[in-house]
This record gives structure tokens, C-alpha cells and sequence, in this order.
């Protein structure tokens, strides 16, 4: 899946059907034909390209004839909508885990609200900030990494289309400058269905839930912004990137000065740092809680399937008796996990790089392989997690 900064299209097609195929597993036919309907179209080919939209490789479009296979566009609301099918009375919303104390029969889970709810295991997936992990394993650390992203979205409607050039809506472009900062251009055409348009959650950044846009985002070590950015609203972060990108090609600019300022925000990139193997025991950690990442390779969420999809077939192979089940999953998990939080920090590092040379060979390597199609099939066959 990708929603921004996803390098997952063209950087790791074979990781991304992976994923689509663990979230397939996981959930139930119904569920599953809801979320294709819900997806968008963000496929088309993936391309490398200067910032004068100078083509340098264009990867080839993934097949999509198999929806367990293939890759999806999906926005967050409509996911969680879908996810959350079927499981009234199942799901309690309201509720904030505050922390838990281990027993001998279980674990006891407290919430702000004075509730308390008992687990023969928790797991906990509370997303990067997680109150769980800081409980269990307090010396996991989340560092920032200097760099920061702004992001917006351009609404793609008949009036809209003619602005930006036919590549930035054919499929999703990684920009290139010669040095210090990268951008990110991905498409999303909705042409499905809304879940349940009642009772989503009003997002400025996703408009409607189904329209269409191109998402992009501008990221360069913080040093290369001016000072205050924290304090700026939408209007003044769009202005901030307009300025930086000033003598960029047109249809890149038109892109961003189009884009409304409430779908612009500003997005210090945060990643977790691998740490070492712990104890097994009632509770566990799922998705961002141990493994959060920068958002440039577009694989947190995809990993996080990944998780839910290992963990459920363990645990449903050893009904009585927890203990390995996690053991395994957790050992698995770390390897895998970890490497995607430490490619996923090597990508950031590359987008925003302030080394000339190594962005002229980069540049030039992409073009190399963009030319010489057997050397590029070989270079993007499978380049997720590495
Ligand atoms: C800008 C951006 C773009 C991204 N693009 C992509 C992409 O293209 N592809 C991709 O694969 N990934 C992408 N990601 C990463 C992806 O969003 C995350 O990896 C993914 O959401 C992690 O899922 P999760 O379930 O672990 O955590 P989350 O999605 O963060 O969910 C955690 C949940 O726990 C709840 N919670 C937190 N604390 C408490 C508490 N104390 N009590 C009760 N509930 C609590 C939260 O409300 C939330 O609902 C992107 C991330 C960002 C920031």
C-alpha cells in the first residue's frame, strides 16, 4: 500500500504483493471484496526523474489482475473502516490504555477511564507514541533523524488535470535534484466506493474519501529550512516549498502552489532504533509500537500486516499454549522489522542528501538502468527490505 512517501510501487513490488496477500489472509471474504472496492488506482509505472521532470528510469507497471497479488491504494480512514467491519460490540472505541500489571493468571489492562479489561496476552499495536512498549521495554528509543518533510495534496479533477504534466498522473515519480532534498509525487485515482460515508471522520487531507488527488511531499535536512516552521500553517509550508523549488520544472511548482493549504502539514520524520531481543511474555508489541520507520520506503503499514498475519497463524497453530507462538513471531518479526526500519532510514538519508557527487552518480545510475531494460528488471526485482 501506499499513501505518500510509498517507494513501495516502485521500489518493492514484490514486498508490496507480500503484504496485500497478508491482509488477505487476515481478514474475511466479505471484508476482503470491501476493501478492494474502497481502493484506489495508484498503479501506472514508477518512474526516477530529475526536477525537470527529465525522465532518468521508468520502472514497469506491476501486474494487477490478481487483487491478492497486487498493489492498493487505500486511504487510512477507509482501511480502518473496513477493518473495523463487522466487529460491533467487539471493538471498544474511548478508550485510552494507560498501563497494565502482569498476574499469575494474566494481564490486567488499565485504561484513563478506570476500566479495567483482563488478556491471557496483549499485544500491543498503539502505533509509534505506544504506552505498551514504554511499559515493557523502556529503553526502546525513537530518535529524530534532522530531517523534515512538508506534504500536500492536489486535488485531480477535470479542471485541475490540465495543470501538471501527463507524467505526475501516470504513475508515481521520485524526484531527484542534484543535491539536498527529494521530492515525492504519487497519483490516487478513486473510482471505488466510500465504506460508510456517515460516519467518517471529516479529513481535509483526503477530501471526500474518494476523490482523487496526487499526493507529494518535499523533505530535506531541517538545516536547509528557514527557522519557526513548527509555528507555520498550510498557506506558509506551501510558500516555504514553492521558494525552495523555485526554478524546478512548472508542473512540479503548479503542483504544490495548487495544492489547498489544509491538505499542507509538516512532518518531522521519526525512527525507532533496533535494539536487542527481549523475554517472551504475556505482552507484545505489533507494527509501529516496536518498529516504527521514516515514511521513504512506504513499507510501516505493509510491515505491520506483516506482523498480524505471522502472529494470528501462530497463535492459531498453538491454541494452548502462547508462549512459543510469540516467541517465534517475535523473533521473525525483529529481523525483518528492523530491516525495514534501517532501509527505510538508508532511503531517507539518500532523498535528502546534500552530497552532489553521490546524487550525480545516483542520477546517473538510474539512468543507466533506465536504458537498459534486462539491468533494471534486475535492479528493482525485489528492493523492499534490503
Ligand atoms: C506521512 C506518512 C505516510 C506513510 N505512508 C505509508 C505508505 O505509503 N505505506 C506504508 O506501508 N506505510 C506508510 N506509513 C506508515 C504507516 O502509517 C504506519 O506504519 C502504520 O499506520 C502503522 O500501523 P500501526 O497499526 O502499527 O499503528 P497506527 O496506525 O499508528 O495505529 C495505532 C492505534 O493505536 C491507537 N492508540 C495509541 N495510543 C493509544 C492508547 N494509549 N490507548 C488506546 N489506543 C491508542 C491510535 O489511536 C491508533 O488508532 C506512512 C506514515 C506516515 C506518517
Amino acid at each position: 500500500m501506499d499513501n505518500y512517501g510509498g517507494t513501495t510501487r516502485g521500489a518493492g513490488h514484490e514486498e508490496d504483493r507480500d503484504h496485500s496477500a497478508a491482509l488477505h489472509e487476515c481478514l474475511p471474504a466479505a471484508q476482503w471484496e470491501r476493501f478492494v472496492a474502497t481502493t484506489g488506482r495508484s498503479g501506472g509505472t514508477f518512474a526516477f526523474v530529475t526536477e525537470r521532470l527529465r525522465e532518468l528510469a521508468v520502472l514497469d507497471e506491476p501486474d494487477a489482475s490478481d487483487p491478492a497479488s497486487a498493489h492498493h491504494s487505500v486511504s487510512r480512514i477507509s482501511l480502518h473502516q473496513v477493518l473495523s467491519l463487522g466487529l460491533d460490540g467487539i471493538l471498544n472505541y474511548d478508550k485510552e490504555f494507560v498501563r497494565y500489571d502482569i498476574h499469575d493468571k494474566g494481564v490486567v489492562c488499565h485504561f484513563a477511564d478506570g476500566t479495567t479489561a483482563e488478556a491471557d496476552l496483549v499485544v500491543g499495536a498503539d502505533g509509534a507514541n505506544s504506552r505498551v512498549r514504554s511499559q515493557f521495554l523502556p529503553h526502546a528509543q525513537r530518535i529524530d533523524t534532522g530531517i523534515l518533510t512538508v506534504a500536500g495534496k492536489f486535488p485531480l479533477t477535470d479542471e485541475t488535470r490540465s495543470l501538471v504534466p501527463a507524467r505526475l498522473t501516470e504513475g508515481p515519480n521520485y524526484v531527484l535534484p542534484p543535491r539536498g532534498a527529494g521530492f515525492f509525487t504519487a497519483p490516487h485515482e478513486f473510482d471505488g466506493e466510500a465504506v460508510n460515508d456517515e460516519t467518517a471522520e471529516v479529513d481535509p487531507v483526503h477530501f471526500d474519501n474518494t476523490g482523487s488527488y496526487v499526493t507529494w511531499a518535499y523533505g530535506a535536512s531541517a538545516k536547509r529550512f528557514p527557522a519557526g516552521l513548527s509555528e507555520m500553517d498550510g498557506s506558509a509550508l506551501r510558500a516555504v516549498v514553492a521558494e525552495q523549488i523555485r526554478d524546478w520544472h512548472p508542473g512540479l511548482r503548479r503542483l504544490v502552489a495548487n495544492s489547498p493549504a489544509a491538505t499542507v502539514s509538516l512532518l518531522p520524520i521519526r525512527t525507532s532504533v533496533p535494539f536487542e531481543a527481549w523475554e517472551t511474555g504475556p505482552v507484545t508489541l505489533l507494527g509501529d509500537a516496536v518498529h516504527s520507520m521514516t515514511p521513504f520506503r512506504g513499507i510501516g503499514a505493509n510491515t505491520a500486516l506483516r506482523d498480524a498475519q505471522l502472529l494470528c497463524r501462530n497463535l492459531i497453530a498453538s491454541p494452548d499454549d502462547f508462549g512459543p507462538a510469540v516467541a517465534a513471531y517475535e523473533r521473525r518479526m525483529r529481523e525483518y522489522g528492523f530491516q525495514a526500519v534501517r532501509a527505510s532510514k538508508r532511503s531517507a538519508d539518500q532523498f535528502v542528501s546534500d552530497n552532489r557527487v553521490a546524487r550525480a552518480m545516483s542520477r546517473g545510475m538510474f539512468a543507466v538502468l533506465g536504458a537498459v531494460p534486462p539491468l533494471k528488471r534486475l535492479a528493482f526485482r525485489k528492493h523492499g527490505n534490503d
